[in-house]
């Protein structure tokens, strides 16, 4: 596997803030190979571009950061009475079990293979924050708390969906969609804030996420690294600093933790899609550590030999099986500990992650195959070493296929200067509904 992603990795990355422009779609190229249905959802996606644009302006106008519980129930409802209006099934999860605002699940079933569809209405802009409104910077640009991140992408769904209700596809199909309300900071315990994705995951064909992904029209992503963390706790023999080292005594808690520190960073690195990082380090005499505020407190005495160290950390790779070599080899090294030393280190789970499987290439291949046909160009893998956890990761081991960021282009999401590239909106969708036509309405289109 790894020798495909570090040929990959050899795509060029786009500097960030410098989208390359959305390319024109060439008309010969659409014609020769399109369906009267497929020509018919592109009418509709440029005919109705400007409600699209409206709503995208209603939902970032809401504030929905995470822990906002009635602004994401506002942007829940908003989406969920578009999707009342497609036919769907809708229901509104509360989320108090896992302590935030809850989900919104759609369903529709028809005779089509089952597709799961996954956005998120929450954001990372609190009420407090000044961010808060959607704000026309040109003809093609948006600044915005979410514009990208991504009520942009869920814009993108409705919006299809839409296009396949008009073209008459939409009855065929069997689509389940879930929009977290807790994507950028999820509730705990996890395994009941994530348990109505992965139910919908459960006989999905594939799963489709629109995330927005790097910015560049021509990637998207088809694997992503988990993202786990880890508590390392060292404990030292206390004594006069003067004695340090000597055999009865040994080097203390804080020499113990750098020494182990040290020993992953030889074990570990040399693999780009496998990173660890220490985040906080407590040493001393006595530390309290929170670990979920990620702060403490530590005193000691420069002449005291430290008694304890804790060490909280994270650590991202790009498959379970690297997953469960990193931990063997952290757990080794901690378990060598130098006498009159003790070191332990757990690990928690937190994103799984979503390797570049040969399904998910095949997923990105349509996609791709399907952006060509529209005139827009081929579309390759994101370098998964850019891409942060997020929520396909949780069914990538459960569908045969998943692909994620084919949401709307854009640059500095997470910051205030989050600005949408507003002339990509409707290539986005034409992309997209014409990849949920041919994966979930097979039987409409003439083979290939
Ligand atoms: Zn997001």
């Amino acid at each position: 596997m790894l020798p495909v992603v570090l040929t990959l990795l050899s795509l060029a990355m786009p500097a960030r803030g410098a989208p390359p422009p959305v390319p024109r779609p060439d008309s010969r190229r659409q014609r020769d190979t399109l369906t009267p249905i497929e020509r018919a959802l592109i009418r509709h996606v440029d005919r109705h571009n400007a409600e699209g644009l409206e709503l995208l302006q209603r939902l970032v106008d809401i504030n929905s950061g995470t822990m906002n519980f009635p602004g994401v129930q506002e942007v829940g409802a908003v989406l969920r009475a578009e999707l009342d209006a497609l036919g769907f099934a809708t229901r509104w999860e509360d989320g108090a079990p896992y302590h935030r605002a809850g989900h919104l699940i759609a369903e529709r079933t028809g005779k089509g293979r089952k597709l799961l569809l996954i956005g998120h209405l929450d954001t990372v802009f609190e009420r407090e924050s000044p961010f808060q409104q959607f704000e026309k910077l040109d003809s093609t640009h948006a600044r915005g708390p979410g514009v990208i991140d991504m009520k942009g992408g869920d814009v993108i769904v409705v919006q299809a969906l839409k296009a396949l209700k008009a073209a008459g596809a939409l009855d065929r199909m069997s689509l389940t969609a879930v929009f977290h309300g807790d994507e950028e900071h999820a509730g705990e315990p996890q395994a009941l804030a994530r348990r109505a994705l992965i139910e919908a995951a459960k006989g999905a064909a594939a799963a489709i996420a629109f995330e927005d992904g790097d910015g560049d029209p021509a990637t998207a992503v088809a694997a992503r690294r988990g993202s786990s963390s880890w508590l390392l706790q060292v404990t030292g023999t206390p004594a006069h600093s003067s004695q340090i080292f000597r055999e009865d005594i040994g080097p203390g808690a804080i020499f113990e933790a750098a020494r182990i520190l040290q020993g992953f960073r030889e074990k570990l690195t040399g693999d780009p899609l496998l990173t660890f990082n220490p985040g906080v380090a407590l040493g001393g005499t006595a530390v309290s550590l929170d670990s979920a505020q990620v702060k403490g407190e530590a005193a000691g005495k420069s002449n005291v030999v430290a008694e304890r160290m804790v060490v909280s950390g994270d650590l991202r790779t790009i498959s379970p099986e690297k997953l469960a070599w990193a931990r063997t080899e952290m757990r080794a090294i901690a378990a060598a500990h130098l006498p009159r030393t003790t070191a332990q280190i757990d690990f928690d789970d937190g994103y799984p992650p979503m390797p570049p499987t040969e399904g998910n290439q095949r997923l990105l291949a349509l996609y791709d195959r399907v952006s060509r046909d529209l005139g827009y160009g081929p579309v390759g893998m994101d370098n998964p070493a850019k891409a942060g956890a997020a929520d396909v990761s949780f069914v990538a081991g459960i569908v045969p296929m998943a692909i994620d960021g084919i949401g709307l282009a854009g640059t500095d999401d997470h910051t205030a200067k989050e600005t949408a590239d507003l002339a990509a909106l409707p290539m986005q969708v034409k992309r997209a509904a014409v990849l949920l036509y041919r994966l979930g309405a097979p039987e409409l289109r003439p083979p290939d």
